[in-house]
C-alpha cells in the first residue's frame, strides 16, 4: 500500500512538472518573441534607412551626372569648327542621347540660337522630335521648378525637366516592402512615388509632417513613427526622410520612404511564432510521452514488485517447506565427489559441512557413501535416471535417523553421465508414525480377525468389496464378493436393508437393523450395522443375536406374566374398592339422613366422628381405586373448558378452614393469563392440586406458609404449559427419601410410628396424572425448611367466541327438601340391593318424589312399556336383566326414544360410563349417590324434559 502511494505521489508531481515546463515554455517564448520580434523591428528600420539615404545619394548623383552631360553639351553647341549643316544634325544627335541617358527626366530641350530656336521633345510613342520653336520657353515648367537654363555665345538652352516623374522611375529600384510607400517632398508639394498607391490614399498626420518639413528646410534627415490615414482607416508605421538637391537646379527636395509597422514585424510574427508553436507542441509531446512512460513504468515497476513479493514468498515458503521436511540439497559430480551442499546439512546428519564433503572424497570408506554411490552405478546401469530410497543414518552423537534420498541424476547433451542433485530428508517421525500405524493395522486385523462379528466393506453402490467371516455362513463367504448388498439378505428384507444402507451414506449415522435369515441349521437372528468406512467405502458390522432373541424372548414371556399379575392385582383392587364402595354407599347415604334428623349434641358429635372416617375411608378406596385404574392403564383424560387460575382458587378454597386453625398463611401469586380459557382436565389437575396443597398444609406446622403460584406459558399456535408449585415451610423431606415419594404407598415417617394420616397414594397418583397429560412433576425439599411440589400440564387456548353456554354458573342451591314440588316428575326406580333400595327411598322421599320400584331390568322393561314415567333411575348390575339390556331393549321401543334414563352403578371406571352411555342412558350416577348430586340430576333432567317439550311444540 505505501508503494503505490509513493507512485501515485510521483505520478502527480511529474505531471506538475510538465504542466509548470510548458508555462515556462510558452513564456520564455513569449519574451524570446518580444526580443526577436525588437531586433528585427529595428534593424527594418536601419534597412529602410539605409534604403532612403541610398536612393537620395543616388539620385544626387544622377542629377550631377546629367549636369556634367548638359555641360558637355554646351560645349558642343559652342564648338566652331563645325558648319552649319553637320551642326544641327550634331546637336539632334546629341539632345537625344542626353535625353535618353536621363529616361522621364527631361521633357522638352529649347535651344535658342540668336536668329532661331528650336525644340527637342520625345513623343508618346518614343519618336523624338526637332522642331522650329516660337515664342516663350520657360513659363511651362518653371512652375514645376524644372527648368534648367544654360547660356553661352548668345545661345540659350532651356531643359524642361519632370522631376517627380524621373524620381519616380529612380527610386522602383529600391525595394521596400509590397505595403511600404515612397514620397517626394519639395517645398511644400509631396510626390507619390508608389504606383500601387493613389495619391489621395494617404494622409500624414500634419504636426509629423511639419516636422518633416522642418528638417528637410535645415537639411536635417530623420526618422518618424508617425500614423496616417488610409482608406482602411488609421494606420502605425515608420518614415524615414532623406533631403538632398537635384543639383543646382532645384535645393531641398527630400524623399519619404515608410512602411506600416505591422508590416516590419509582420514576417518575424510569421516565422517565430510559428517556429514558437510547433516547439511548444513538441514540448508538450514530450512531456505527455514522458508522463505516459512514466506512468508505464509506474505500473511496471509495481508489476514487478509485486512478482518479487511473490517469488521471494514462495522462496520462503520452500524454505520453509525445506526446513519443514528438515532436509538438505546436495551436488555431485560424476566421479561421486559433492560439489555443493546446503547448510542444513549440519542439521540433519549432525556433522558440519567439510567432514560431509570429505566423506565423499574418491577414496572414502564410509559405509553410507559406499552404498550410495553402489546405487548411482546401479541406476546408470540399468538406465534410470533417478534414485528414490531410504535408509537409517546413525548420527556421530548416537542418534539413529531414518534418512530419505531423493536425487536427480543429470546427464549431458551426449548423454554422458554428468553428476547428480538429490535432496536428502529426515523422515524419523514419519518412518515411526508409519511403524506405528503397521503396528495398529496389524492390531486392527488381529481384533477384526477375532470380532464374531459378519463384515462387509462396500462400495458407495452396495456392492462387496471386501469381507470378514468367521464362521462359515452360507451365503456369505468368497461368493459374496462383487455382489450387491440386495442379495445377500432374503428378498422380503430387501427394501429395508437398502434404505438403511443409503441413510447410513446419507447422514455418516450408523444405522441399525435386526434380520432374520433361516439357515439349513435353523433360524438364526442378527442385528447389522450400516455405517461409512470412508468417503468410498460402507461397512456393516452383523452379530448374531439369536441367543439375545431368544433370552429377549423368555423375558417377554416372563414380562408378559407380570404384567398380567399387575393387571390381575389391579382388576382385584378395583374390585374390591367397588365392593368397599357398595357397602359404603350404604352407610353414607344413611349417615346424610341420619344428620337431617333431631338429634342431641353427643349424638350430632358422634355423627360427625363416623361421617369422617367414612369420607377419609371412601377418600382411600378412591385413591386405591384411582391408582388402580392408572396402572390398569384405564384412566382416561376428559377434556373440558374453563379458566385454570379460578380452578385453582377453588381449591385453594376448601383449604382456609383448616390453614385457619393453624394459622397457616397462604400466598398465591397467579399468571394473569392463566385467568384465560383453556381446556384441559381440570378434574384431574384439581385432582393434584387438592393433593399437592393437602400435603402442603398437613405437613407444615402451626405459622407457617404455604406459596402457590400458577404460571401460563406458550409453546405453540394455541399450547401451552400450565405450570403450577406449591411451596411450604414446612418439616421437609430427606434429600434420599424423594425419588421415592412417587412410588404407591411410600410414606417418609414408618407407619407404626406415624402421625400424619394418608395412604401413601397421592403423589403416585398425581406423577401419573401429570405424566398422563404430558408434563411432569418436581420435587424439591429440605429437612427441615420445606418443600417444593411443582408440575406441568399441557393445556390448549380456547376461542373465546367458542364459548358461549359452555360455562354454567355452578348452581349454589343448598336445600332441596321438597325440590318435588317444584319439578314434579314421573320415576321409575331399578334396583335389586335392599339396602341401596332402602337408601335410594329415603333420599327420594326427602326430596318429596315418589316412585316405582323395579327389581330387575325385565321388570323395569315391563314397567316402562305400560306406563310413562319422566325418568328411569336404572341401577346396571342387577339379576334377570342387567340394567344396560334393560336400557337398549326400552329404547329399541320407538316411544321410549327420548324417555330419560340415568344409570347408577358402584363402577367408577371411564370404560363402564362409556358402556351406560352406549347402551342408551342418558346420564351415569357412581355409587355412593350422595343426597346433592342425585338432586342436581333430577332437576338437570326436568328442565331438559321442559326444554325439549318447548322445542317439540310446532311454532
Ligand atoms: P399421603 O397420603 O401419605 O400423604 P402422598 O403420596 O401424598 O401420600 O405423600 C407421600 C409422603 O410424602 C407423605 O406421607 C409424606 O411423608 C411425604 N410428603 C408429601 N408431601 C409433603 C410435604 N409437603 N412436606 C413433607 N412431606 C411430604
Amino acid at each position: 500500500m505505501g508503494t503505490k502511494k509513493e507512485n501515485n505521489l510521483s505520478f502527480l508531481l511529474t505531471t506538475a512538472l510538465g504542466v509548470f515546463l510548458v508555462f515556462l515554455v510558452i513564456a520564455l517564448g513569449v519574451s524570446f518573441y518580444f526580443a526577436i520580434s525588437g531586433a528585427q523591428l529595428d534593424s527594418r528600420k536601419v534597412f529602410l534607412n539605409k534604403q532612403t539615404e541610398l536612393a537620395g545619394r543616388e539620385l544626387e548623383v544622377e542629377i550631377e551626372r546629367f549636369e556634367e552631360d548638359v555641360e558637355s553639351l554646351m560645349g558642343f553647341l559652342e564648338d566652331e569648327d563645325l558648319d552649319e549643316e553637320d551642326y544641327r544634325k550634331d546637336l539632334t544627335t546629341v539632345a537625344r542621347k542626353v535625353v535618353n541617358n536621363y529616361p522621364g527626366l527631361i521633357d522638352t530641350i529649347w535651344v535658342s540660337f540668336p536668329d532661331s530656336s528650336i525644340f527637342f521633345t520625345m513623343t508618346d510613342r518614343n519618336d523624338f522630335l526637332r522642331q522650329p520653336f516660337y515664342g516663350d520657353v520657360k513659363s511651362k515648367y518653371l512652375e514645376n521648378a524644372g527648368v534648367y537654363e544654360k547660356n553661352s555665345h548668345g545661345m540659350e538652352v532651356v531643359f524642361g525637366l519632370n522631376l517627380g516623374g524621373f524620381t519616380k522611375q529612380f527610386v522602383e529600384n529600391y525595394y521596400l516592402n509590397s505595403e511600404g510607400g515612397k514620397f517626394l517632398l519639395i517645398g511644400n508639394q509631396l510626390t507619390n512615388l508608389t504606383p500601387s498607391i493613389s495619391n489621395e490614399e494617404i494622409r500624414f498626420d500634419e504636426s509629423t509632417l511639419s516636422a518633416i518639413k522642418n528638417d528637410v528646410a535645415l537639411g536635417l534627415k530623420g526618422m518618424y513613427e508617425l500614423n496616417w490615414t488610409t482608406e482602411s482607416g488609421l494606420v502605425d508605421g515608420v518614415l524615414v526622410q532623406y533631403p538632398f538637391d537635384f543639383g543646382e537646379i532645384l535645393e531641398n527636395a527630400s524623399l519619404l520612404f515608410f512602411i506600416e509597422t505591422e508590416q516590419l514585424s509582420s514576417g518575424v510574427y510569421n516565422t517565430y511564432l510559428w517556429l514558437f508553436f510547433v516547439l511548444t507542441l513538441l514540448l508538450l509531446g514530450t512531456i505527455v510521452f514522458f508522463i505516459f512512460s512514466l506512468r508505464n513504468n509506474l505500473n511496471a515497476q509495481k508489476q514487478l514488485e509485486r512478482n518479487s513479493k511473490e517469488i521471494s514468498e514462495l522462496f520462503d515458503q520452500q524454505n520453509l517447506l525445506l526446513k519443514e521436511l528438515k532436509g538438505f540439497v546436495y551436488f555431485h559430480n560424476h566421479k561421486g565427489e559433492i560439489t555443493r551442499v546446503s547448510d542444513e546439512v549440519v542439521d540433519i546428519l549432525g556433522s558440519p559441512k567439510d567432514v560431509f564433503l570429505k566423506a565423499f572424497s574418491p577414496d572414502s570408506t564410509h559405509k553410507d557413501v559406499i552404498n550410495l554411490k553402489k546405487r548411482v552405478y546401479q541406476a546408470l546401469s540399468t538406465k534410470t535416471s533417478f534414485l528414490d530410497f531410504e535408509y537409517d543414518y546413525v548420527r556421530p552423537d548416537g542418534k539413529k535417523i531414518r534418512v530419505k534420498i531423493f536425487e536427480k541424476l543429470v546427464f549431458d547433451e551426449l548423454g554422458r553421465f554428468n553428476g547428480g542433485l538429490g535432496i536428502c530428508t529426515d523422515i524419523t517421525v514419519q518412518f515411526q508414525a508409519s511403524q506405528q500405524l503397521i503396528v495398529s493395522e496389524n492390531r486392527l486385523r488381529t481384533v477384526l480377525e477375532n470380532i464374531p462379528d459378519v463384515i462387509f466393506i462396500y462400495d458407495n453402490l452396495g456392492n462387496v468389496i471386501g469381507f470378514h467371516v468367521k464362521e462359515k455362513i452360507p451365503g456369505w463367504d468368497e461368493s459374496s464378493l462383487g455382489k450387491n448388498i440386495s442379495i445377500l439378505l432374503p428378498p422380503d428384507q430387501k427394501e429395508e436393508t437398502i434404505q438403511a444402507f443409503d441413510l447410513a451414506r446419507k447422514t455418516g449415522k450408523i444405522q441399525t437393523v435386526n434380520r432374520k435369515l433361516d439357515l439349513p441349521t435353523g433360524t438364526r437372528y442378527f442385528e447389522i450395522r450400516y455405517f461409512p468406512l470412508d468417503e468410498n467405502r460402507m461397512m456393516s458390522l452383523a452379530k448374531d443375536i439369536t441367543s439375545q432373541k431368544i433370552w429377549e424372548k423368555g423375558l417377554m414371556e416372563a414380562m408378559d406374566a407380570a404384567d398380567e399379575a399387575s393387571r390381575a392385582k389391579s382388576e382385584f383392587l378395583a374390585n374390591m374398592s367397588h365392593e368397599i364402595r357398595t357397602p359404603m354407599n350404604g352407610l353414607l347415604g344413611i349417615i346424610d339422613l341420619l344428620e337431617l334428623t333431631d338429634l342431641d349434641p353427643d349424638q350430632k358429635q358422634y355423627l360427625e366422628i363416623i361421617k369422617n372416617s367414612g369420607n377419609s375411608l371412601l377418600g382411600i378406596i378412591k385413591d386405591i381405586l384411582d391408582y388402580s385404574k392408572i396402572e390398569a392403564g384405564k384412566m382416561e383424560i376428559n377434556n373440558a373448558s374453563g379458566k385454570p387460575a379460578e380452578e385453582l382458587e377453588k381449591q385453594i378454597q376448601l383449604f382456609y378452614g383448616l390453614a385457619q386453625k393453624k394459622h397457616l398463611k397462604i400466598n398465591t401469586e397467579i399468571d394473569p393469563q392463566a385467568f384465560e380459557v383453556f381446556e384441559t382436565d381440570f378434574d384431574k389437575i384439581n385432582q393434584v392440586i387438592l393433593n399437592l396443597v393437602g400435603n402442603a398444609v398437613k405437613f407444615t406446622p402451626m405459622g407457617g406458609t404455604v406459596d402457590i403460584s400458577m404460571e401460563v406459558e406458550k409453546i405453540e399456535d394455541d399450547l401451552y404449559y400450565l405450570k403450577t408449585s406449591v411451596k411450604d415451610s414446612g418439616i421437609g423431606i430427606p434429600e434420599e427419601l424423594i425419588p421415592s415419594l412417587t412410588d404407591p404407598f411410600f410414606q417418609v415417617e414408618s407407619s407404626s410410628t406415624r402421625s400424619f394420616q394418608g395412604t401413601g397414594l397421592g403423589l403416585a397418583i398425581a406423577k401419573r396424572i401429570v405424566e398422563l397429560m404430558g408434563g411432569e412433576l418436581v420435587i424439591s425439599s429440605v429437612l427441615g425448611e420445606g418443600s417444593m411440589f411443582s408440575f406441568s400440564v399441557l393445556l390448549k387456548k380456547v376461542k373465546v367466541d367458542a364459548l358461549s353456554g359452555v360455562l354454567k354458573s355452578a348452581d349454589e342451591r343448598v336445600n332441596w327438601f321438597g325440590m318435588a314440588k317444584e319439578y314434579p316428575l314421573k320415576l321409575l326406580l331399578a334396583e335389586d340391593n335392599d339396602l341401596n333400595l332402602q337408601l335410594m327411598k329415603l333420599m327420594l322421599d326427602q326430596l318429596g318424589y315418589s316412585f316405582d320400584e323395579a327389581r330387575n331390568g325385565l321388570e323395569a322393561l315391563e314397567m316402562v312399556i305400560k306406563n310413562d314415567y319422566d325418568l328411569v333411575l336404572m341401577d346396571v348390575q342387577m339379576p334377570v336383566m342387567n340394567g344396560l339390556e334393560a336400557t337398549k331393549k326400552i329404547r329399541e321401543k320407538p316411544s321410549k326414544k327420548k324417555l330419560f334414563i340415568i344409570g347408577l352403578s358402584a363402577n367408577v371406571f371411564d370404560e363402564d360410563q362409556k358402556k351406560a352411555l352406549e347402551s342408551g342412558m342418558d346420564d351415569y350416577l357412581t355409587k355412593p349417590i350422595r343426597l346433592i348430586s342425585l338432586a342436581k340430576k333430577i332437576e338437570l333432567f326436568y328442565h331438559r324434559k321442559h326444554q325439549n317439550q318447548y322445542s317439540e311444540k310446532p311454532s
